[in-house]
């Protein structure tokens, strides 16, 4: 960093934290002629997160899923590649560690390399080599901030996880996991190795029946399945396992229920062994160790690659924006709460802004507005509403109040569920256990790339369109607060099989009545989907390369 980023030059600083789902579309769109835009973030590529799986058995190649941030949003970005550790939003300056001697500033993290690059050999250098650079530690200022850092794996405090089990998070995560599998067959293929070792070896367990867990999942079985059956025939007929560990009574919990009963038989006839109503209580280095639902006893399942899939936590420096900004105005919620314009709440001068997985959306909550929304509703003051005016409430107010999405789709059957005594009517009691249930059911909006990018770029127009930074009245300059479309939901589940569900699209998907679709057709969909996504010409001819050559050559199945 030279001396003229610690002061700013005539346009005003957008500095941007992340290079991520969230932070590129912002950064693309963002007017350079109007501000000078930075980005800060450990990682100097974006990350094509949905392909991790496909690149943790080498369906896709590593380079196929990265793009550098550079070539991604040109010389207009300044571009420095540093963690920010610290914010002080009085003086608008941020603090950031540029060390690249530490593997976390790249999104990988210590412990595992070291502990990998004692097994395989290499990665330790790497880090010796990186550490005889010196970065040092420096100031930012901006007049505007985005915080896009994205989230971290979420172990629960979960003994042993960090130590023996595997993340799939991050492109080193993915490629550690490629290796661990070639290890584990090659192990179980060594000639004295006893038939339980054997078995032990080829145990492979993913802990979480959520997207990441069963995609990971579907994708090994294919693995095994299309490749290393021709090479390891036997290990492969007599001793090979997958099984897949889940706390709740179903996977895929926040899709159709369809959906998740269809998962669960595919899984079944690809020889995965779901376990349902199963706690993961600790990792050792060769077996997990399961609490069934309902009872007290501990049963030990051998393995030997663990892949830990249960979800997100905040990073520090989220917990640490929240702590400088006050708690009580943060609330007790996962991410930093910002207003329906993503800026933090309990900022100001609206100078700082959240967008991605760092952060949730201040909801207004139904249940408190009710008596206006009833009023407003209730035109024949009748002190009931029928299911025309129902209708109405949740068409005009949808735009107001995200929450009302979920009924959108399901008015009639809404209106019935809180119609009890079957009236024909609501009245202003029945309408507030309705409304209530959508508070509950639309906390935050799901942690996903879906979200993130549609927020990145609309973060991206607000800043273009306001006259200048200061100027955050933005309800007087007209601007609309965020509001969320989504497009459904995509699952790969294996054996060229994906799931799709539409549930809480919006309203142009559903004059098609689309229903949850799985199968092959669901497959194509799912590939063209993310060939559309790849952001480059580049990655999107790797990835077509990469398909062609897997489906014309299988997968390379070395250790490297
Ligand atoms: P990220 O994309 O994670 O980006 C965060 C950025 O912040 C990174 O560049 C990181 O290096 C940087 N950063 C971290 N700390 C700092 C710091 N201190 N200072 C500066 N920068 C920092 N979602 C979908 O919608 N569809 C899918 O199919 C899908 N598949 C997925 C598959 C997998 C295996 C995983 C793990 C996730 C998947 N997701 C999917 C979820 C999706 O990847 C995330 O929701 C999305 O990445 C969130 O975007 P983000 O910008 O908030 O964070
Ligand atoms: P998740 O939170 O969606 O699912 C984690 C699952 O792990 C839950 O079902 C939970 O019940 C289970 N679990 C937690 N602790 C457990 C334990 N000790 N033992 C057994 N099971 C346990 O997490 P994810 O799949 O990692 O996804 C993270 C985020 O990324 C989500 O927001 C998800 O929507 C998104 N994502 C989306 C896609 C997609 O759209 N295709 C793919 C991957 C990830």
């Amino acid at each position: 960093i030279t001396e003229s980023d610690e002061v700013i030059g005539s346009k005003p600083r957008i500095v941007v934290l992340g290079s991520g789902w969230g932070a590129v579309p912002l950064l693309k769109h963002l007017d350079s002629k109007k501000y000078e835009v930075v980005c800060v973030s450990p990682r100097n590529y974006f990350l094509m997160t949905p392909l991790l799986p496909s690149v943790s058995v080498g369906t896709v190649e590593t380079r196929t899923v990265i793009e550098s941030i550079r070539s991604l949003v040109g010389p207009r970005v300044k571009y420095v590649e540093a963690d920010c550790v610290d914010i002080d939003p009085k003086s608008k300056t941020i603090t950031c560690n540029s060390d690249g001697a530490n593997p976390v500033s790249r999104g990988d993290d210590v412990k595992a390399i070291v502990k990998s690059s004692k097994r395989e050999g290499g990665a330790s250098s790497r880090i010796i080599k990186d550490s005889a650079r010196s970065r040092p530690q420096f100031q930012m200022k901006y007049d505007a901030l985005v915080v896009a850092i994205g989230s971290e794996n979420n172990t629960f405090n979960t003994p042993g996880v960090e130590e023996h089990a595997h993340f799939l998070k991050e492109v080193l995560d993915a490629r550690r996991i490629r290796s661990a599998i070639s290890d584990a067959f090659e192990s179980a293929n060594t000639p004295s190795q006893t038939d339980e070792e054997r078995k032990r070896l080829l145990h492979f367990v993913v802990v979480g029946g959520g997207p990441t867990g069963v995609e990971f999942a579907a994708e090994l079985a294919d693995l095994v399945r299309e490749d290393l059956h021709h090479y390891f025939p036997r290990l492969v007929a007599n001793d090979v396992k997958i099984t897949l560990i889940e706390a709740l009574d179903h996977v895929l919990s926040m899709m159709d229920k369809q959906i998740s009963d269809y998962t669960e038989k595919h899984f079944r006839r690809e020889n995965i062994e779901v376990l349902m109503n199963t706690f993961v209580k600790e990792v050792k280095q060769r077996e997990v160790v399961i609490q069934f639902k309902g009872s007290n006893q501990l049963t030990s399942i051998p393995c030997s690659v663990v892949v830990w899939a249960t979800g997100i936590k905040a990073r520090p420096l989220t917990n640490r924006i929240r702590e400088i900004i006050g708690l009580k105005v943060q609330s007790n919620r996962m991410g930093i709460l910002t207003d329906r314009y993503l800026r933090v709440k309990g900022v100001e001068d609206g100078s700082i802004f959240a967008i991605g997985d760092c952060a949730t959306i201040e909801q207004p909550k139904l249940v408190d507005q009710i008596q206006t929304l009833f009023e407003e509703a209730d035109t024949q003051h009748r002190g009931a509403l029928d299911l025309q005016q129902f209708k109405l409430l949740v068409e005009r107010k949808v735009a107001e109040f995200p929450q009302l999405d979920i009924f959108s789709k399901t008015i009639e059957k809404t209106f019935q569920e809180a119609d009890k005594d079957k009236s024909g009517f609501l009245t202003l009691a029945a309408l507030h256990l309705a409304l209530e249930k959508a508070d509950r059911k639309i906390r935050a909006l799901p942690a996903t790339a879906q979200v993130a990018s549609q927020e990145g770029r609309y973060v991206a127009d607000l800043l273009n369109q306001i006259p200048n930074l200061s100027a955050n009245d933005y309800q007087q300059h007209d601007l609309k607060p965020f509001r969320y479309k989504h497009m459904g939901s995509l699952a790969y589940v294996g054996s060229d099989s994906a799931v799709l569900d539409f549930t809480g699209t919006r309203p142009i998907l559903d004059l098609f009545n689309l229903q949850p679709l799985s199968g092959r057709s669901a497959a194509y969909l799912w590939k063209s989907f993310y060939f559309t996504e790849m952001f480059t010409g580049r990655t999107k001819t790797l990835l077509a390369f990469d398909w062609i050559r897997t489906h014309l050559y299988g997968r390379d199945i070395s250790r490297y």
